[in-house]
């Protein structure tokens, strides 16, 4: 192995091939601190070459390679497993603009630029670049691209996918493979750019991307609805799409609970109502004609959704801060949870005509079988994406309950199947859904991915243990 290190730091150079524990720690512990892998090295290119050079290497010594950009994946995707085999490569010097085409609204940019620096370049030339999640301080567009992220504007602007015309990919054979063209039509075979969007590193690297931009809205308002349940909280949005068509950006929904939580474990949070109510629907409205105009767009929106009964309550954020308290409570869901204890999560998508079946149900299989557990359900709800975490009841140890995970996950996701929704919305399946997933994908199915597997990567050196 030692000759592997020696070619990789000539490469790349001795400063970019780290081998210490204390230096490589990082790059093999999962965010949230479940799993720690082992590594040869991590490896640092600078450009898409150095990329090509290393992969080589790989295959050369039969090394195998985990891809890696911020390292905010949820499913252990981006870490390697324990035996200390496989090598991480870290795309985040590959951090470049390489060109922005205002005419043509597009942006070439390296692999490892952080989605913040990537939003703020798009900012400056008063564009925007839609995708936008919780981890943008940390995640990468090469991250965002291989795992298909979601997050909150999905409703209005698609995923990650949607927002990519073009890729730039080191093969699992260390060719570089040129597709990054800026085209919005463009029917010439196979879509080879699709089959590594979502694919989490198991088929090659991404070293680039030509990604949409969009005019920035001129107007944007934040409203905090309150309802009886998540039928009416489905009802708000077929209304608000009926009634606001593309100036509906966001509806996240939450239960009183996922509330609560906040509140508890994030004191300084707003209040928001003075009254309770069973669940919530956090709307956000852009426009790109006056405030004024997309006001009232909003108040007709809720004059109506409250004249028909769907509707309790309603706030409507008068201030810049206002609007950026009322996303906090939102985005410290998960931290509030987190701070109460061990949860067991599920990142799923229905059919939005199933959500309120589905959730009633399984609250009540969950009942059944686990008295007085703790159901805190959010998400982004104008996608169909749920997050359905359970946790313990109040007087059992989120040690102990834990245990019940592969139980929980089955219930759940078998309801789930039922529905015809998708264990995995917005994460993917890294190593932690691989197995889980057989369950209720087709064997043909199964089958067909496995072949454009073996297709893409014959040596099977690409993210192994991952996805499938
Ligand atoms: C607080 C928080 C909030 C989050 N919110 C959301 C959310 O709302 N929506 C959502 O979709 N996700 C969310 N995530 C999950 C995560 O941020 C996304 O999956 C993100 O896209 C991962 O980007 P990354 O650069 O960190 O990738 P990593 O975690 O480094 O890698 C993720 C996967 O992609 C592969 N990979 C990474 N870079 C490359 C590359 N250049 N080429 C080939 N393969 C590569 C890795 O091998 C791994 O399988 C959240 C995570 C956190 C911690």
């Amino acid at each position: 192995m030692n000759q592997f290190l020696i070619l990789c730091k000539q490469a790349i150079g001795a400063e970019f091939v780290l081998t210490d524990e204390v230096d490589t720690l990082p790059f093999v512990t999962d965010w949230r601190q479940r799993a720690v892998g082992k590594t040869l090295a991590v490896l640092k290119p600078g450009s898409s070459n150095e990329v090509a050079q290393l992969v080589k290497l790989c295959v050369q010594f039969s090394i195998s390679i985990v891809p890696q950009g911020g390292n905010t994946g949820l499913v252990l995707g981006s870490i390697p497993d324990q035996s200390g085999k496989a090598v991480v490569l870290s795309l985040k010097r590959l951090n470049r603009i390489r060109n922005l085409d205002t005419a043509n609204n597009t942006m070439t940019v390296d692999a490892g630029c952080l989605l913040a620096h990537v939003q703020a370049a798009a900012q400056q030339l008063d564009r925007l670049f839609p995708l936008s999640l919780a981890s943008e301080g940390s995640c990468t567009i090469g991250g965002n691209l291989s795992t298909n992220a979601g997050g909150t504007a999905v409703l209005r602007y698609g995923n990650a996918r949607e927002l990519c015309l073009g890729l730039e990919v080191v093969t699992a054979d260390g060719e570089i493979w040129d597709g990054l063209r800026a085209l919005r039509k463009d029917n010439t075979g196979y879509d080879l750019r699709d089959l590594f969007i979502g694919a989490e590193g198991t088929l090659g690297v991404i070293t680039a991307a030509v990604i949409k931009l969009f005019p920035q809205p001129k107007s944007q308002l934040t409203a905090f609805a309150a309802l009886k349940n998540p039928e009416a909280a489905i009802a708000l949005l077929a209304l608000a799409r009926e009634h606001c068509g593309a100036m509906l950006t966001g509806f996240e929904l939450m239960s009183d609970y996922c509330l609560q939580l906040v509140k508890k474990h994030f004191p300084q949070s707003p209040v928001i109502f003075s009254s309770e109510y069973p669940q919530y629907v956090l709307l956000e409205l852009s426009g790109h004609d006056t405030e004024a105009s997309t006001a009232e767009t909003l108040e007709k929106l809720f004059a109506l959704a409250i004249e028909r009964g769907i509707v309790l309550d309603v706030v409507v954020a008068n201030s810049l801060a206002q609007s950026q308290s009322i996303w906090q409570v939102r985005e410290n869901i998960s931290a509030a949870q987190a701070a109460e204890g061990k949860n067991i999560k599920h990142d799923i998508s229905l059919p939005a005509s199933h959500i309120a079946a589905f959730i009633s149900e399984t609250d009540a299989l969950l009942s059944q079988a686990y008295p007085h557990c703790r159901t805190v359900t959010f998400g982004h709800l104008g996608d169909g994406n749920l997050h359905y975490n359970v946790s313990a009841p109040e007087n059992t140890k989120d040690t102990v309950f834990i245990l019940e995970q592969g139980k929980i996950n089955q219930l759940v996701h078998d309801n789930v199947h039922r529905h015809n929704g998708s264990i995995s919305a917005e994460h993917g399946l890294g190593a932690l859904k691989k197995e889980e997933i057989l369950r209720y994908k087709s064997p043909l199915e199964i089958q067909m991915m496995r072949s454009i597997k073996n297709a893409l990567d014959p040596q099977q050196i690409m993210n192994p243990g991952k996805v499938i």
